[in-house]
This record gives structure tokens, C-alpha cells and sequence, in this order.
């Protein structure tokens, strides 16, 4: 067992820092300002190999490992605690991901070279209305095929980037229903690369987010809009699968950048202890605040322990060894699970040591706090759902009162 980094590691994660750092983290109250990444990060993160990383050169990608792309994130959420920049990085890797490895050629020829140049933007669309924990109930968007393609009507809700891909161009992985038998299960789904901007019958929505706010969260209803054929994303009624592959990727990079941006607050934190001082001491001085500060540092280093074993095992499935799907899902709902609610607990306990400040937009804090609770309400899965796989894992299918 080794758990140090290798050379390669080490010297990826200071390239991302030294990036991070000097480019993005003195505009982070400006993103969430502004309410938009500026060009120049998304140019830089795509010269420095930060967009849609996994994907081969060929694409213009990285044919980076789950490993370093979960040092990346790390690295950005420790720069942008808004998560603005970290949330547009890991969507594309993990989505950027299953799209290379099931999307139709011609399609991953037109599409990932301008996403990795940042020129186009790559999203995830299987919310809907009626719900996004249970898909197979809620997912009611239809996709039907005829002659000249396919015909699909539904509406998509609370999904990032909307306002990006109809700016910059690009597609949304959309999971539509394409068996319409009730008893078709998990096999009634399909997935189709639908491009956002330009398409007729397409009306989007947006939603007034309280946090991570330089990206967008938006839906769209679709009323007979038609794709070409080649516009449909792996096997017919294998779409479910893929998107649990995507969310598992996901959701350990998610984890990488909710630790990243959690020990940038406590260190901001230890920072302002060691300097405030009150009753004649500093408040590190006092229990009161030193022995939170030494639980919650244990709670962040177990964690970021969960999310590298996550990467690790993300790399044993994709890399030369075999793990399972179970054994991917098991972390991934672990990682995810905690990371979110790890760094709330941290950030929440840095804005008490803050006093007042906290409270206002001189301390960064709350943006940190707006962000990352995402995470665990909803964003790539609830905490609800990570728990419900986690017993799915230990206790069997049979014990779940539903499909899942
Ligand atoms: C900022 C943000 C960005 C997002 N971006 C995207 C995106 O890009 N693409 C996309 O497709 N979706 C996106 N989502 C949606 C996200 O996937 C959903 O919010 C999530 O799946 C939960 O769905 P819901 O919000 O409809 O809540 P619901 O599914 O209605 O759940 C409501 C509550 O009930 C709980 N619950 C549900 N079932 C159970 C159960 N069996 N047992 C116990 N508790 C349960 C949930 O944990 C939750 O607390 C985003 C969400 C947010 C907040």
C-alpha cells in the first residue's frame, strides 16, 4: 500500500496550483459577482489540459487518469470556493468521459475538440419536475424514433450550464425514456448528445441560484424536437447505466474539490485564530475553538483518504485491473457523501471563528458556504441517495422497499 504521490502527481498538482492560484482564486468574488467564468480561466484551464481531461489526445484531451483529474479538482476547489470554476471542470471530465466512451464518432469529432478547447460546453441532463432521485419514476421525457431520426418532448430542471451551451454552443448528455413499457426497468432509457443552442422547439428556463453563481442552473422544455440518429449516445436502452457511471466519476471529483475548498476555509480559518485575539489571548489559545478545529481536520483527512480511494478504484475499473460497478458505486456514495457535508461542517465552524465578518462579503467564507451545500441537497445526487446506495451495497437489493 503506498500513500504518498508519485513524481508525476506531485509535480501535476503544483502545475494546478501555481495555475489555480495566480489565475483563478483573486477573481473568485468576482465570479460570484459577475455571475460568469471569465473567457481567459476557461482558455487557460483548456491550455492547461483542465477540460474534459479524461478524454484522448486525438479530442485534444489529457488522457488523464481519475487520479489526477481528482488532484485537479482538489486544486480548483481549493482556489474557487464558490465552486464555480471546480463544478464546469467536473462535469465536463465526468461526463466528457462517458461521452467519449459511448458517443458515436462523428459526433465526438464535432463536439469534444471545442470542448476541450473551451470553446463549447458539455453538460448532464436527466432532472425533471416530478424528480431527480428516482429516475425510473420521474424521467418522463420521451424520445421516439421515425424515419428521419428522433422526435422528443419532455422537460429537463435544475441543470448546470444551460446558460453556458447556449452562449458557446455544445450538448447535454439527455437520458430520455425510449421503452415505454412500464416493466422495462432500467433498460427503458436512452441517452442522446442534444445541443441547446439553435435547436428549434427548445425553450429554456433558469433559476436564481444562492450559490456557486459564475455558472448557470437552468432546464428546457422540449415540444417535438428532432435529432439526426447519430445524435443517440451508446446502445438503445443502456442510458441508465451510463449515467450511473458518470455520477459515480462525478461524485468522487466532487468530493476532491468540496476537500479542496474546505481546507482552503480552515486554513483562512487557522490563519485568523492565530492573529484575533480576544481576552488578552489569541482564540487559538482557547479549547473552545482548538479542539473543533482538531475534529474537523480529522473529519477532512479521512475524507480526502474515501476520495482517493474513490479515484483509485475509478482507476482500477478504466486501468489495467478489473473492480466492479458495485465496488465503484460503494465509494463514489461514500465520498460523496461526506465530502459535502464535511466541508459545510468546516466552513460553518470557520464562519463562528470569524465572528461578524463572516456575516458579511469581506470574509469569503459565505461563499463557500452557499456553494458546497449543493452537494449534499441535491447536485449529482443527494446525500439521501448516497446513503440509500451505500445500504443498497450492504444489505442487497431485497432489503430496498423500491428499484433502485
Ligand atoms: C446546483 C444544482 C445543480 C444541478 N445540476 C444538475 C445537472 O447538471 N443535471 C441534472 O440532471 N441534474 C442536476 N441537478 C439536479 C439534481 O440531480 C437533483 O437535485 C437531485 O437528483 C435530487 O432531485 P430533486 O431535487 O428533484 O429532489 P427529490 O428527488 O425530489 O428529493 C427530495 C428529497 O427527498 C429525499 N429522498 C428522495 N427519495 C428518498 C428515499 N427513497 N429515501 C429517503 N429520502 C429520499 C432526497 O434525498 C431529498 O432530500 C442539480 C441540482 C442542483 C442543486
Amino acid at each position: 500500500m503506498e500513500f504518498g504521490w508519485n513524481e508525476e502527481q506531485r509535480l501535476w498538482r503544483q502545475a494546478v496550483r501555481d495555475f489555480a492560484q495566480s489565475e483563478i482564486a483573486p477573481r473568485v468574488r468576482e465570479i460570484d459577482q459577475e455571475e460568469r467564468i471569465p473567457p481567459e480561466i476557461i482558455k487557460g484551464m483548456a491550455r492547461m489540459g483542465l477540460l474534459a481531461p479524461l478524454c484522448p489526445e486525438e479530442y485534444g484531451g489529457a488522457g488523464m487518469d481519475w487520479t489526477m483529474a481528482a488532484i485537479a479538482a482538489e486544486e480548483l476547489g481549493r482556489a474557487d470556493i464558490s465552486l464555480a470554476v471546480p463544478v464546469l471542470y467536473l462535469v465536463e471530465a465526468a461526463w466528457g468521459f462517458v461521452f467519449e466512451q459511448y458517443g458515436p464518432p462523428e459526433l465526438k469529432a464535432e463536439v469534444l475538440p471545442r470542448v476541450t478547447a473551451g470553446e463549447a460546453f458539455l453538460g448532464i441532463a436527466t432532472t425533471e419536475p416530478e424528480g431527480g432521485s428516482d429516475i425510473l419514476g420521474a424521467c418522463r421525457t420521451k424520445a421516439v424514433k421515425d424515419a428521419d431520426g428522433w422526435r422528443l418532448n419532455g422537460e429537463k430542471v435544475y441543470i448546470s450550464g444551460v446558460r453556458e451551451s447556449l452562449e458557446m454552443g455544445g450538448i447535454h448528455l439527455l437520458l430520455a425514456r425510449t421503452d415505454p413499457d412500464p416493466e422495462a426497468g432500467h433498460r427503458a432509457f436512452t441517452f442522446f448528445g442534444l445541443p441547446l443552442k439553435g435547436t428549434p422547439g427548445l425553450t429554456p428556463t433558469f433559476f436564481e441560484d444562492m450559490g456557486r453563481m459564475g455558472i448557470s442552473t437552468g432546464g428546457f422544455a422540449l415540444e417535438d424536437v428532432r435529432l439526426p440518429a447519430e445524435h443517440q449516445v451508446g446502445e438503445l436502452n443502456r442510458g441508465f447505466y451510463y449515467a450511473m457511471e458518470g455520477f459515480s466519476a462525478a461524485r468522487v471529483l466532487i468530493g476532491a474539490t468540496c476537500v479542496g475548498a474546505a481546507e482552503a476555509v480552515l486554513d483562512m480559518g487557522i490563519d485568523h485564530i492565530k492573529e484575533r485575539k480576544a481576552f488578552g489571548r489569541p482564540l487559538a489559545a482557547y479549547e473552545g475553538i482548538s479542539f473543533p478545529l482538531a475534529d474537523h481536520y480529522a473529519n477532512l483527512e479521512s475524507t480526502r483518504l474515501l476520495v482517493y480511494k474513490g479515484a483509485w478504484t475509478l482507476d482500477q475499473k478504466y486501468g489495467p485491473g478489473t473492480r466492479t460497478h458495485h465496488d465503484i458505486a460503494l465509494i463514489a456514495a461514500l465520498a460523496k457523501l461526506r465530502a459535502p457535508r464535511v466541508g459545510f461542517g468546516i466552513m460553518n465552524e470557520v464562519a463562528d471563528w470569524f465572528g461578524a465578518m463572516a456575516y458579511t462579503k469581506e470574509a469569503p467564507v459565505e461563499m463557500g458556504i452557499r456553494a458546497i451545500r449543493s452537494y449534499s441537497i441535491g447536485a449529482e445526487g443527494t446525500s439521501n441517495i448516497m446513503r440509500l446506495i451505500i445500504t443498497r451495497e450492504l444489505l442487497g437489493t431485497e432489503f430496498l422497499p423500491y428499484r433502485y
